[in-house]
């Protein structure tokens, strides 16, 4: 399964930020990248960023999307607004829209639903936190997740899954390889459960402090499926990096 590697950027970036998109086009002009590229700038950025990119390997996602097609929701921007602007992927459900803005699982799934709806493909977020790691209930907490997050109406080519243990994540500190594998076995037979065959064919990703340093230890765990990154996926150089970390398989 060919790898995804998402750069998330938050809430960092003006317009001489789409500098980096163009070093990325530079660094693939002669031969393809070694994964399918994804950057996710903030809602400003992305109809410049999706000229930048155009003719280049590197697709280009909203970070998060509201549920309703268009409607009294001032601040918010819709499924279908980012699919005008000319993105094709969206994050929905990342842990700093749970803490910040108090999204549940059901909200989650409504986002992954619009999402579908206005033809994008989600990266639906899951992950525990370090209190319910400690206490042993983390792939309960997970699996938990998924069943809400994943809304009966989506199949399995319409997501993509990013583990995101929220302790990890901005904090330099990941999971042993270990527990990443436990936690990617679970989504893996969760997914296989609900999506039947299909369900080998989800991309599973990891995120949480991956860099340059630690990406071909976390990539070459069974069943990730690629990387969701946040902080090292500003600047090119790093992501770039991350790339080519990616295990040959
Ligand atoms: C993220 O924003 O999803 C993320 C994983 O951030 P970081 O890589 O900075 O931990």
């Amino acid at each position: 399964m060919r790898r995804l590697l998402a750069g998330n950027w938050k809430m960092n970036g003006v317009h001489g930020a789409l500098a980096e998109i163009r070093a990325l086009n530079r660094a693939y002009a002669n031969a393809p990248p070694p994964a399918d590229l994804l950057i996710c700038p903030p809602a400003t950025l992305i109809a410049e960023a999706v000229k930048v990119a155009s003719g280049g390997p590197v697709a280009i996602g909203g970070q998060d999307c509201h549920a309703e097609r268009a409607g009294a929701f001032t601040g918010d921007v819709s499924a279908e607004m980012l699919r005008d602007a000319g993105a094709s992927w969206v994050i929905v459900g990342h842990s700093e829209r749970r803490q910040y803005h108090g999204e549940t699982d059901a909200m989650v799934a409504a986002k992954a639903k619009a999402a579908r709806r206005a033809g994008l493909t989600s990266i639906v977020c899951v992950g525990e936190s370090e209190r319910e790691r400690e206490a042993g209930s983390a792939v309960a907490v997970v699996e938990a997740q998924l069943k809400t997050c994943i809304a009966l109406e989506l199949g399995a080519s319409d997501i993509v899954v990013a583990y995101e243990p929220v302790w990890a994540i901005g904090t330099g500190r990941t999971p042993r390889p270990a527990d990443i594998a436990e936690m990617h076995r679970a989504v893996r037979a969760y997914l296989s459960e609900r999506f039947g065959n299909e369900g080998a064919s989800v991309r599973i990703l990891y995120g949480g402090s991956v860099k340059p340093e630690n990406a071909a230890e976390i990539l070459a765990v069974a069943n990730v499926g690629g990387a969701l990154i946040g902080g090292a996926s500003v600047k090119a150089a790093d992501f770039l990096a991350i790339a080519q970390a990616v295990p040959k398989r």
